[in-house]
């Protein structure tokens, strides 16, 4: 998930109604904070929690802007961001898009300069115009909207989840795949001398079942074959769910397709020119 916010200036301008114990507030680019010195804070822990809470509720209503924030978004989940990105690449990439291939980044946090929100307001008004159309392999559990992941062809295919590094779960063109890594150390030689990568499972539509001992069963619905792991897709707390997942595959349109984090890249973009403070990313 990735939110971006941009502070307002109200502060600063005296348009806001002063806060009690005004000596604790910092002002950065980045928010209005409250920040009490360690020597102080131990005096009385319970009078800093109180004031703490006082500041928190002066913050959140004290100009027209809540939290004191021009804009506060949601730019888009992980899987929207990296998808997003495999498009700009197709679409000229840095030569045309450097400020969004650049500064859009998958970080945990990041600040984008407001010297550059310039150049991101226009990159973004042309990709609001790009009526490109793209071919995407999805996978969506079964009934629901959200999408898992999504895959472009001529892209490598992407990993979703391998927390044991031998079993792979991916996407990719030929649909939802496992693939198992095999290694064989000579001890010998104390070398690896063999290292090879097989398929144990595809399909394009299929059942994840829970099994004891945080094992997992895919079952293909039109082949019945399976393969168990300890990998998942998606985890219930261990309560015996059986999931069925589908890949379809669909058009879309760019200004369609990514249209809420061109909405809101755009609103932090003005937010940033308006205010002169910078973007941050979270
Ligand atoms: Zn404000």
């Amino acid at each position: 998930m990735k939110y971006g916010y941009v502070r307002c200036n109200c502060y600063i301008q005296g348009k806001t109604v002063a806060p009690a114990n005004e000596e604790f507030i910092s002002v950065t680019e980045k928010k209005i904070d409250w920040v009490v010195p360690e020597q102080e804070k131990y005096k009385d822990i319970k009078k800093y929690y109180l004031l703490g809470s006082e500041f928190a509720d002066w913050r959140l209503l004290a100009c027209e802007h809540l939290d004191m924030y021009m804009a506060n978004i949601f730019i888009g989940t992980n899987e929207k961001i990296k998808a997003f990105k495999i498009t700009l690449e197709k679409l000229g990439g840095k030569n045309n898009y450097p400020v969004l291939v650049e500064q859009l980044t998958l970080e945990n946090s990041n600040k984008l300069d407001v010297r550059l929100a310039q150049g991101l307001l226009k990159e973004v008004e042309i990709l609001q115009r790009n009526t490109t159309e793209e071919e995407k392999y999805m996978l969506l559990q079964k009934g629901s909207v959200d999408i898992l992941a999504s895959f472009q062809p001529d892209t490598p295919f992407i990993i979703l989840n391998a927390i044991h590094a031998k079993e792979h779960l991916c996407l990719g063109d030929q649909g939802f795949f496992i693939n198992k890594h095999f290694e064989k150390r000579d001890a010998k030689l104390q070398m690896v001398v063999l290292s090879k990568t097989k398929e144990m499972f595809k399909s394009r539509h299929f059942i994840q079942e829970t099994l004891p001992q945080n094992q997992y069963k895919f079952t293909d619905l039109s082949n019945g074959n399976s393969f168990e792991t300890k990998e998942k897709l998606i985890s219930k707390n261990n309560v015996p769910t059986t999931i069925e997942f589908e890949v379809i595959k669909k058009k879309t349109v760019v200004n369609e397709e990514y249209k809420e984090t061109l909405s809101a890249l755009k609103t932090l973009a003005k937010a940033s020119i308006e205010t002169g403070n910078s973007i941050f990313m979270e």
